[in-house]
């Protein structure tokens, strides 16, 4: 059966991207980096908050070659929390819609689940870096998390990694914001 592709848009409109298929992951991620730069981006403001009520920043995991980008990256702008910051997260210069976070050379993105409409968001299945949580925030026990979590995690990347013959195809991103 072929996949179907799902088209999200920006806020504005002026931007869109094709998904082919299911995300092969959907997370949680509590990072300190995921954290801090939710918090920095929330001044521009974004067009949707990028992280959760608990803190995490939830995402969609997606091979880059089940991505697609119609009107090319062109209205596109990239932050990085320091300027040799190996990750860089992506949003649109037309209206700061949150777009992917991307680890360099990595061979998949993590899309903001923002950009699917409400009750059709992939939701997360999974909390990852959860020990960077602040002392005094708890979160609920509603999605697994923990060691041997992240482990299987970290499996499914390198099978994806096999699958895709260890290519990471490029994404070009001229643009850069300070936040
Ligand atoms: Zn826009
Ligand atoms: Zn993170």
């Amino acid at each position: 059966m072929p996949k179907s592709i799902t088209t999200l848009r920006c806020a504005c409109g002026q931007f869109s991207l094709e998904v082919i298929g299911d995300p092969f992951s959907a997370s949680e991620c509590h990072c300190k980096s995921c954290r801090s730069a939710a918090q920095r981006l929330s001044t521009l403001p974004p067009a949707f908050p990028i992280a959760a009520d608990n803190g995490g920043v939830p995402y969609a995991l997606y091979r880059k070659d089940r991505v697609r980008f119609p009107d090319g990256t062109t209205t596109l702008t990239e932050f990085r929390l320091h300027d040799d910051a190996p990750t860089r997260r992506v949003l649109t210069t037309c209206c700061y819609t949150p777009v992917f976070l991307e680890f360099e050379s990595g061979h998949w993105v993590s899309l903001f689940t923002g950009l699917w409409p409400e009750g059709q968001r992939p939701a997360p299945r999974i909390r990852t870096q959860t020990g960077d949580v602040p002392d005094g925030e708890t979160l609920d026990d509603s999605l697994p998390a923990g060691t041997l979590t992240t482990a299987g995690f970290y499996a499914k990347l390198l099978g994806e990694r096999i699958a895709m013959g260890f290519k990471s195809p490029k994404i070009t991103v001229k643009e850069k914001i300070d936040a």
